[in-house]
């Protein structure tokens, strides 16, 4: 059993140590303690929601409170356990070129292109906790990893598991953001992790890459508008795209991941890490599936879904988000394809007038078509 072959921690300096060995062998690269506490940024989180900037998420009004102390997750905690997963190398995606729409693609994020990271994370961490509860059956626990309200990168960022970026990531100098995160609460006392030498808060610096990469205009430096968010747009948001937003979707369909390929932080390493568990992608993070087939995907039904999405982090998004955002990029490839115009344009139409299609993806043909109707009529 975990932990089995591990004296018991007699005290909190011992259990910080014994802890982090047992994350450790279960697979995680970033291991971090910290103490449960009232957050910093509430205020900034506040001022946020009251600017609109989450868009539809309103559960993330509904639960500030709690967001803001975790203490309310569980009353007893004195320590929160910070986890993370590698999913990612930096690697760049191949540059494609498609003329033909019947072969245009749309990105996936690299977050989503293996296995359900939820499950992933999660998993283990209650394999953390059975380990942890046989050794201390009088302590309380409570799981979180993106599915209770917690300030997640805040309390890594305090548990020295990483600093946050101005684009509002946890990163890793110099391994970059393609970190999957999670966090165990407990009324154990453990040592909160000590900060390491040279710890600066500030990753970035002068830099604004990040800031300059976002194609619609959504940082400001350490925050992220999540109304004008590609990620949010297309996962999160249940309504139409809007019309400003095309032209800027840089192709992706699930996702986005423009504000780390452009951090310095995160590029193919040259060398090898200090801390190979930090550095190595984890295996159970193996893509599966990076892009879909646009034409193709207007065409699916629930059927097509539900083999695409098994024990994926797609399942997010529903078969009408799906298409309505292939309508979005289908309108984006017919204005820079003319060839592709006629094709494109009757495929929204039948998409549009379909009485048996979800009014979602009728009303984002309808969007799409007015759009290129209007780029049409005044050509740049
Ligand atoms: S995920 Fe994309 S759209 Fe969202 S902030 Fe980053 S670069 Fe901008
Ligand atoms: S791109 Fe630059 S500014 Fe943005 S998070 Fe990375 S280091 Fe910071």
């Amino acid at each position: 059993m975990l932990g089995a072959d591990l004296a018991q921690p007699e005290n909190a300096i011992a259990r910080h140590d014994w802890v982090v060995a047992m994350a450790h062998k279960l697979g995680f690269a970033l291991v971090g303690i910290t103490r449960p506490e009232a957050s910093s940024r509430s205020t900034e989180l506040r001022a946020w929601l009251a600017q609109g900037k989450h868009g539809e998420m309103s559960y993330l009004a509904d639960t500030v409170a709690d967001r803001c102390d975790p203490r309310r997750l569980l009353p007893t905690a004195v320590s929160i356990i910070c986890v993370a997963d590698r999913y990612h190398d930096g690697a760049r995606d191949r540059e494609r070129e498609f003329d033909d729409p019947c072969e245009a693609q749309g990105r996936i994020a690299r977050y989503a292109r293996s296995k359900d990271y939820h499950n992933l994370v999660r998993d283990r961490l209650h394999k953390l906790r059975h380990a942890m509860q046989s050794k201390f059956p009088d302590a309380t626990f409570r799981l979180t990893g993106d599915i209770q309200p917690l300030m997640e990168r805040e309390v890594h960022a305090q548990a020295f598991n990483g600093m946050i970026g101005k684009n509002s990531l946890l990163l890793v100098p110099g391994e970059g953001s393609w970190f999957l995160l999670g966090e165990l609460l407990t009324s154990l006392d453990i040592a909160p992790s000590s900060r390491p030498p040279n710890w600066s808060p500030d990753p970035c610096g002068s830099c604004t890459r990040c800031i300059d990469a976002c194609s619609t205009g959504a940082i400001t430096p350490f925050s992220v508008d999540a109304s004008k968010c590609i990620s949010y747009l297309t996962i999160e948001q249940r309504g139409t795209i809007g019309p400003e937003f095309f032209g800027a979707m840089n192709g992706w369909l699930f996702g986005c991941d423009d504000c780390q390929t452009a951090c310095p932080h995160c590029q193919p390493k040259k060398r090898r890490s200090v801390d190979e568990r930090v550095g190595v992608v984890d295996a159970r993070y193996a893509q599966r599936l990076s892009e879909l087939p646009l034409f193709e995907l207007l065409g699916w039904d629930e059927a097509d879904r539900a083999r695409l999405v098994v024990s994926s982090a797609l399942k997010r998004a529903s078969l009408a988000m799906l298409k309505r955002n292939a309508i979005v990029l289908l309108a984006e490839f017919a204005e820079h394809h003319a060839s592709a115009r006629a094709m494109i344009e009757a495929r929204l139409c039948a998409l549009q007038r379909d009485t048996q299609e979800d009014t979602l993806v009728r009303e984002q043909a309808a969007i799409a078509l007015a759009w290129l109707a209007a780029k049409a009529a005044s050509p740049q």
